[in-house]
């Protein structure tokens, strides 16, 4: 065998290539060599092969790290596939219809062609505190999940020849009946009894895992949390779910994300809101204060003569967009706390004040009135 290309070459990307540009490009290249689209193209049935072979490994973080690593020698399989495995095995990111759909309806092995089975989703819940819904973070997770097993590459059986097409389907996985009606003959397709879809027959179970093709695995796996996220949004990583019995996909990892309530920080959509109280005394006179924020207390100034429930903004120390526009504020909305019991000497301080004539309030001469404040908020 010819020495293999560089898998990065083969799909024409580099290194640092994210998963979705590593996706593209396999789907430009696959399309490009697709066989059915050369007929008079000897070589692009092995170009496509390379192609799928390259983008089996460099969509598995796990399968790339190694490859990343140890080159072609890292023993991550690959190599030598039949075209159907192929089609089933990476025909979803040709959009919903497959390979067939994509190309027109003219496509292999037809509707009766195996399809691969998916494991079950594992679903998680993540609690976030505010900040690190402010900033984003990344999360250590461990989780329990089926993987492959190891001794029997997920497929039960103790040797390879212990693994056989299944003679009533034909490893077809389901059977096909036609069945004469008053319309004409009919064609119905059924999952196969023998193999329940399977396609393959097991006929001495690997040690390992008992012919289930798959083990319970503690992992711990990194989950990249944007920032801005909100309670009860979902995000799902794929493959990190569970790997079915006897081969095919593994399903997804969903994360539900949950919140934390901050002790004095409310979170309104991307801004922070806050309450402070001043003294009348501070709102009369002018006072600096400190306020939390997500990055820890702020000094802000508050200017004498300020009347209850004003509002102070601190641009940027919201939280960070979702979709990256930017980041939300911090409200301050000031309170004028007014003294519950007073001692005799305080009484004494404030009877003085009760009828100095700056402390009549005057509400023809207020800034802005209680109705103002309401028809401006609602507008
Ligand atoms: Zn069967
Ligand atoms: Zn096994």
């Amino acid at each position: 065998m010819a020495t293999k290309r560089d898998y990065y070459e083969v799909l024409g990307v580099a290194k640092t290539a994210s998963g979705e540009e590593i996706k593209k490009a396999y789907r430009k290249v696959a399309i490009k060599f697709h066989p059915d689209k050369n007929p008079d193209d000897p070589t692009a049935e092995d170009k496509f092969k390379e192609a799928a072979e390259a983008y089996e490994i460099l969509s598995n973080d796990d399968k790339r790290a190694r490859y990343d690593r140890f080159g072609h020698q890292s023993g991550n399989g690959g190599g030598a596939q039949n075209m159907e495995d192929i089609f089933s095995q990476f025909g979803d990111i040709f959009g919903g219809g497959g390979f067939e759909g994509f190309f027109g309806g003219q496509g292999r092995g037809g509707q009766g062609g195996r399809r691969v089975k998916k494991g079950s989703n594992l679903r998680i819940k993540l609690k976030l505190d505010l900040e690190e819904v402010a900033n984003g973070v990344e999360k250590k997770i461990k989780v329990k999940r089926y993987v492959a097993c190891q001794p029997c590459s997920g497929t039960g059986a103790k040797n390879g020849t212990d693994l056989k097409d299944c003679g009533t389907c034909h490893g077809q996985g389901q059977v096909k009946r036609v069945v004469n009606t008053m319309l004409g003959q009919m064609v119905s397709a059924s999952t196969c009894p023998t193999c329940h879809g399977e396609g393959k027959i097991v006929s001495s179970k690997c040690d390992t895992c008992h012919g289930e093709g798959r083990q319970l695995h503690e992992e711990v796996i990194p989950i990249n949390i944007p920032a801005g996220v909100a309670e009860g949004m979902q995000l799902s990583m794929n493959g990190k779910g569970n790997y079915p019995e006897r081969g095919g996909m593994p399903g997804d990892l969903l994360i539900q994300i949950e919140e934390e309530p901050h002790e004095l920080l409310k979170r309104d959509g991307n801004n922070i809101m806050f309450e402070q109280y001043i003294s009348f005394v501070d709102a009369a006179l002018g006072a600096s204060i400190e306020v939390p924020t997500i990055e820890g207390k702020v000094k802000i100034k508050v200017d004498p003569g300020t009347q209850p429930g004003k509002i102070l903004r601190l641009r940027g120390k919201g939280i960070k967009d979702l979709n990256g526009y930017g980041r939300g504020d911090q409200l301050i909305h000031l309170s004028v706390w007014t003294p519950k019991n007073v001692s005799s000497e305080e009484r004494e301080l404030l009877e003085k004040l009760r009828n100095a004539q700056n402390f009549t309030p005057n509400p023809g001469k207020n800034e802005k009135g209680f109705f103002e404040k309401v028809k401006e908020y609602f507008q």
